[in-house]
């Protein structure tokens, strides 16, 4: 097929060039560069002068941008030993798209790239067209959203496939993704992506650093798709307590000089779009919230010094499947230090006292205990004690009736025989520092 090349003047006695795909798809990333393949006549090469030709015999591999609009290169070919050199240029079959509206400019691209659906659906009309059919396999085709979920049928003008855009716009609004795919079905069944839709505003790659010296908190982040201000909150992941929320605008950090310092802990970091209709106060978000985040502040160190300093209360526990379970009392372990000996190398192992302190009464009353000093690890990441057990090693029973924990040889007064049925062994504790440790001490 001679209808790729362009040639001022060559005697060619066999001469056949071959791409190895028909069409050549958008690119995905912005790195990307597009590649084709050619297969020469023999003692004929091809010398590209914008990039490489990998490899110089009859099967070229050409590494391009896939932003041009033709590869311009020298056609060289030896005959009886004299040279020919022409030049020459290949109009390659790769699909560009553009857009043309009133707040978008979008030519000849030939990238899979994303769009704000502002500024595609924010106006009254919205055309796609894909130029220069008349290079590829397929002279008609449809334009598909995310894969197949709804279409719209070409027409064609002169050289072009056109599509009117603004037929998805209701299936864009109300769908949940946050990225619309948008793809080219040719009549011969051939899928191409061409360009995405971004309909939500989403933060990625956010970090959070404390200055304890300072008593400050530096936050970064990147964004995807456009707010149009928002609020970054911060809250303590144990007690759901928001430590500030700041409102800012169109930037991608921000310092905040803190009232009172911060420990060591889980903290849920939220940023929320700011609502024009609702200007309640901002509640905890719940898991799996878009644009929010867990992380932990501080270090083992850290950590460390401070249950050393305030102790610990265990606020839940949670058997071998990962059930958790609330305790009807409190159990606080005072007093923390390095365990006296180590019963597992390579892992810091810690003990202390443990008080059981009725609820209800509010009145601290601790029971008199046998089993002290007990010994546990401590993860500080997630805040969580594993391997808890008494000065004789034993392990709890945790009662799912009574919502307490016990040891057999030791809580004579808990009925469990009766509520074996509902007892499990608490694998994991999970814990929080303790706030009145001093009182107890
Ligand atoms: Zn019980």
């Amino acid at each position: 097929m001679i209808k790729n090349i362009d040639f001022s003047f060559l005697v060619l006695p066999k001469f056949n060039i071959k791409y190895d795909k028909d069409v050549y798809p958008p690119v995905i990333k912005t790195e990307d560069y597009a590649e084709v393949k050619l297969k020469l006549p023999e003692n004929y090469y091809f010398d590209y002068e914008d990039g490489e030709v990998v490899s110089k015999n009859q099967l070229l591999k050409i590494q391009f941008n896939p932003g041009i609009k033709l590869l311009n290169g020298y056609f060289i070919s030896e005959i009886k030993d004299n040279e020919f050199k022409v030049s020459l240029s290949l109009i390659i079959p790769i699909i560009k798209w553009e857009i043309k509206s009133p707040q978008l400019n979008l030519t000849d691209q030939s990238r899979v790239k994303e769009i704000w659906h502002e500024d595609l659906y924010n106006q009254e009309e919205a055309q796609l067209a894909i130029n220069n059919i008349d290079r590829f396999d397929f002279d008609n085709a449809d334009l598909i959203l995310n894969n197949d979920q709804q279409k719209i049928r070409s027409k064609k003008l002169g050289n072009k496939l056109i599509f009117d855009l603004m037929r998805f716009a209701d299936d864009i609004k109300n769908s949940n993704n946050s990225v619309q795919e948008i793809s080219l079905k040719t009549g011969n069944d051939n899928v191409y992506d061409l360009f995405k839709i971004r309909t939500k505003w989403e933060i990625i790659n956010p970090s959070v650093k404390y200055r304890k010296e300072e008593n400050i908190v530096k936050i970064g982040w990147q964004q995807l798709g456009r707010d149009h201000g928002k609020n970054i909150i911060l809250w303590n992941k144990k007690s759901k307590e928001k430590i500030f929320s700041e409102e800012i605008n169109n930037n991608n950090k921000l310092i905040v000089n803190l009232k009172k310092k911060i420990l060591p802990n889980q903290y849920r970091l939220q940023f929320k779009e700011k609502d024009t209709w609702n200007s309640g106060e901002a509640k905890y978000p719940a898991d799996n919230t878009l644009n929010v985040f867990d992380l932990t502040i501080g270090d083992k160190k850290d950590f460390i010094a401070v249950i050393k300093d305030k102790g610990l209360v265990i606020t839940k526990v949670e058997d071998e499947n990962g059930d958790k379970f609330p305790l009807n009392y409190d159990y606080k372990i005072t007093e923390i230090r390095d365990a006296s000996k180590l019963e597992f190398e390579n892992e810091e192992r810690y003990e202390g006292n443990l008080i059981i302190c009725n609820k209800k009464d509010n009145n601290l009353q601790p029971e008199k205990l046998e089993y002290n000093p007990v010994s546990f690890y401590y993860k500080f990441e997630n805040s969580v004690l594993s391997l808890f057990v008494d000065r004789e090693k034993d392990g709890f029973t945790y009662c799912k009736k009574c919502q307490k924990l016990f040891w057999d040889t030791i809580d004579k007064n808990h009925s469990e025989y009766k509520h074996s049925k509902y007892h499990i062994l608490a694998v994991r504790y999970y814990v929080d520092y303790n706030r009145i440790s001093e009182e107890l001490k």
